[in-house]
């Protein structure tokens, strides 16, 4: 199979068309039988539920070309499971996660020749969503959704070597307690906006928020979780109801458990206590693992150890296991791969 002509070691990580797209439509209470089609559009409702109501939950993954050539996914039935547990919390009929699996490896398939060779650094992201599609004025959930699937190659999240990053703690909430920082869905993203852009105008990276209620504990970035490492190497990642499942986050426990021998802890994770923590980062899809190496506080900085000029050794061990196991050179868990056969 010939690649597209791509420079693929300095694509961004922007949206880019590609050949195909899985569509399914639920209608008279039953979703259809699904299709990968070449339009890249949709056409809907001036008044579709998505666009009143905001009813939208999505994912997103990633295939790979590994070092002998296979393209696989890597647990994609968390990914599956995780659209239907967000679906279910916005009154959504759930895709079913089967389905899932196979719209994953029917899109991946026929955009084949868009996913970056090994050793490029970059990646096939995949971008799963459902919204509701009818129109719909009073209040209430949509009759009709759409399912659909689209990828497009994305750049490594860092150009070159890992940085690491400076972060502020914010006065805005994420996620209100009980209410929808446990799901993926669009509407947590667009409350974070503001946020994320006055962050980036005061000269940080990203957002930790705190508990809503409290304020006391940390609880995650407006897009990726968060791990700690403590001095006697235990892995320490927060623990709330409001914090979304990050596969990536539940990946890395597998990794300090079972590669690294280390013990792993998810509990809540007090402000106050992040002093004692010798390296932080945020993980998820994008970067895997970004290092933080200073929190921002109101004026008062906490200078993680392992510093702003690499990331920490413990943090590094982590992220390259995690991506070995991506890119096929170190042997993964049982049942974490899905080859994506494709034919030559
Ligand atoms: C997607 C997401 C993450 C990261 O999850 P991964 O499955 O690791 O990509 C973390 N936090 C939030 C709020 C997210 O939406």
């Amino acid at each position: 199979m010939k690649k597209k002509d791509i420079d693929w070691g300095n694509i961004p990580f922007d949206y880019m068309v590609t050949d195909y797209r899985y569509v399914s439509m639920y209608e008279d209470g039953k979703w259809d039988d699904g299709v990968l089609t070449g339009d890249a559009t949709i056409k809907l409702s001036e008044c579709a539920g998505v666009l009143q109501y905001a009813q939208e939950v999505f994912e997103g993954l990633k295939a790979y070309e590994t070092v002998d050539g296979k393209i696989v996914t890597v647990r994609p039935d968390l990914n599956a499971e995780r659209i239907y547990n967000s679906a279910i919390r916005l009154e959504m009929p759930p895709f079913p996660k089967e389905r899932f699996i196979d719209a994953v490896e029917q899109v991946v398939r026929a955009n084949a020749a868009w996913v970056p060779p090994y050793g490029s650094g970059a990646t096939l992201y995949i971008r799963p969503f459902e919204f509701g599609f009818d129109s719909v004025i009073g209040v209430k959930p949509s009759d009709v959704y759409q399912f659909r699937m689209f990828t497009t190659p994305v750049g490594p999240y860092f150009k070159g070597r890992v940085r690491p990053i400076a972060v502020k703690i914010t006065d805005y909430d994420r996620a209100a307690p009980h209410g929808t920082g446990g799901i993926k869905a669009a509407l947590n993203y667009a409350m974070s906006l503001k946020a994320i852009m006055e962050a980036h105008r005061e000269g940080y990276s990203e957002n930790f928020y705190l508990d809503p209620a409290t304020r006391t504990y940390i609880q995650e970035t407006g897009g990726a979780n968060i791990i700690f490492i403590t001095k006697d190497h235990k892995f320490v990642t927060p623990k709330s109801d409001s914090i979304l499942p990050s596969v990536t986050r539940r990946s890395l426990e597998v990794v300090a458990k079972d590669y690294m021998g280390m013990e792993v802890e998810e509990r809540p994770v007090a402000l106050a206590e992040v002093p004692d923590f010798v390296e932080v980062g945020v993980c998820g899809t994008a970067a895997v693992i970004a290092p933080v190496g200073e929190i921002h506080d109101h004026g008062n900085v906490i200078h993680v150890p392992s510093g702003m000029d690499e990331i920490g050794p413990v943090l590094k061990e982590m992220r390259e296991t995690l991506t070995g196991i991506q890119m096929g050179t170190i042997k993964a868990p049982e049942g974490w791969i899905h080859e994506v056969k494709v034919e030559d």
